[in-house]
């Protein structure tokens, strides 16, 4: 019998099987994941954001949902973020990044979210920078 007629007839038995183990084996499973992924994702990265862009185009609506849900939930867990971001709306963002120059994707970075209306002008990695520098320090 061919494989794939194989695995067809015999599905349901793998799946379980494969549950079982990922079950069994949980701890080392995740733990390997993240790194599988990231060294996959650097080797195809052209690829994936391509992909990625088809998939967005083809299923528009798919993904506005799933945007908005996303959304939904990173404000009920994040209140104090969305607070500080619907005050710092009113304030004018600068024309370029202040730590580096760059002009792309400028946002308002908060030193303090209890503190919303003091503001710097960041560009995207800075932004990032800057947040993960910030965790890494507690
Ligand atoms: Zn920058």
């Amino acid at each position: 019998m061919p494989i794939k007629k194989y695995y067809q007839k015999n599905k349901e038995h793998y799946r379980e099987y494969n549950k079982q183990y990922y079950l069994k084996n949980k701890k080392e499973i995740d733990k390997q994941k993240p790194k599988y992924n990231k060294r996959y994702y650097e080797k195809n990265k052209k690829e994936i954001i391509k992909r990625n862009k088809e998939y967005v185009k083809t299923h528009i609506s798919e993904v506005r949902i799933a945007r908005r849900r996303r959304q939904k939930r990173y404000a009920l867990n994040n209140p104090e973020k969305i607070i500080a971001q619907s005050k710092a709306k009113k304030i004018k963002i600068k024309n370029k990044c202040e730590i580096c120059g760059s002009k792309k994707r400028l946002q308002r970075h908060h030193w303090r979210y209890d503190k919303p209306l003091i503001i710097n002008t960041l560009c995207g990695y800075c932004h990032n920078v800057q947040h993960n520098q910030v965790l890494k320090e507690i």
